[in-house]
């Protein structure tokens, strides 16, 4: 683990200004991380040195998802009916600086993520027994990887208990910020536990290393099936040439990209924040340049845990005269015949008002 102080001299800057943030909200870079870092405020850079910013900022919520009031037991968040989000590890490889749980980070002398506490698993796991309509559990953080491997067997061997939960989710940043972590052992261990996926955190081409390839390709080998989320980010990835170049090469690394996400209303993130319209943009931009498996949805996860809400682009110009007037890939209106009698179903699937 780098401290800030040795961060700030190798990188030439003053560190002083930024105490004040790091006491809020500590410093955490891996030496594995830091060495993706190009030049001073890259986009690598952006997501994990702190910013002054992230003190003065009056927007936004401690608990945006408010995952706290959807919290039945301890770490354990339930929103659907069918799934739950387990936050099994407070741990993570890096601090990334617009993290939707920045509110349980901990102080800045937190112990290495073997040593640290470990909370009681039981009434968790007694909450998901004694649901049965629970068939989907997400295991998250932090960093479930970053658990001591037997804990994190203990945890899956439980749920596999369980005749109701079908599905097994790992949201994790490892196989992208500290890669060596996978290893074939811990892929075959986890293997033990199919139906099981894993969602990797990736945000820039920056991150996809011939190291991080490597870590893919041994969970993917080991049969998990990859998926990726990224957080849209101002300044780092809000791009459309950056984003095609990163989704289409997760897809050559087995990994799916799964979901592209508006910021959550985190507080002191503001200054990552991107108008919604920009997601909007880029996807309409994305589609059908790239390979149709590397299109993520565009999701923004409403505020107080009203749910995860997906946007497209409106291609629909025009309903009228039997047909509909859409615009195609390249820009282009087309025209697109109607059955007898569809214009007003259409209208009102779209929730457009007939005049
Ligand atoms: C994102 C999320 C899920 C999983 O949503 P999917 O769309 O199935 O990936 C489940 N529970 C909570 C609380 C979430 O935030």
């Amino acid at each position: 683990m780098i401290s800030l102080n040795g961060f700030a001299k190798k990188w030439k800057f003053d560190f002083a200004p930024l105490e004040a943030v790091v006491r809020e909200y500590p410093f955490r870079l891996n030496s594995y991380f830091e060495g993706l870092i190009q030049s001073t405020g890259d986009a690598v850079w952006k997501q994990v040195v702190p910013d002054r910013k992230e003190i003065s900022d009056p927007s936004g919520f401690e608990d945006p998802l408010s995952e706290e009031s959807l919290s039945p037991v301890p770490n354990l968040v339930h929103r659907y009916p069918n799934r739950v989000l387990w936050l099994v590890s407070d741990q993570c490889a890096v601090h990334c600086r617009f993290c939707t749980r920045k509110r349980k980070w901990r102080s800045a002398h937190s112990p290495a993520p073997e040593n640290a506490a470990q909370p009681d698993i039981a009434p968790a796991l007694d909450y998901i027994a004694s649901n049965e309509h629970i068939q989907d559990v997400l295991l998250s953080g932090g960093d479930p990887l970053l658990l001591a491997p037997e804990r994190l067997r203990e945890i899956l061997s439980r749920l596999r208990e369980l005749r109701h939960v079908q599905i097994i989710r790992i949201g994790s940043r490892v196989p992208c910020a500290l890669p060596h972590r996978i290893t074939p052992t811990l892929a075959a261990m986890l293997s033990e536990f199919h139906p099981l996926f894993v969602n990797i955190h990736f945000n820039h081409p920056a991150e996809l290393t011939a190291d991080s390839k490597r870590a893919c390709t041994i969970l993917a080998d080991a049969g998990i099936p990859l998926g990726s989320q990224t957080v849209l980010l101002r300044g780092v990835n809000d791009d459309e040439e950056v984003l095609a170049e990163l989704f289409h090469g997760l897809l050559s690394f087995r990994v799916r990209p799964y979901y592209l996400m508006q910021m959550d209303l985190a507080r002191s993130t503001a200054h990552f924040r991107t108008p919604i319209n920009t997601g909007l943009r880029i996807l309409r931009k994305l589609r059908n340049r790239i390979s149709g498996p590397a299109m993520p949805h565009f999701v923004v996860d409403l505020p107080g845990g009203r749910g995860k809400m997906p946007l497209l682009p409106n291609m629909i110009r025009e309903i009228g005269g039997g047909s509909m007037i859409v615009q195609n890939y390249l820009g282009e209106l087309c025209r697109y015949p109607l059955l007898d009698g569809e214009e007003q179903g259409l209208r009102a699937e779209l929730g457009v008002k007939t005049n």
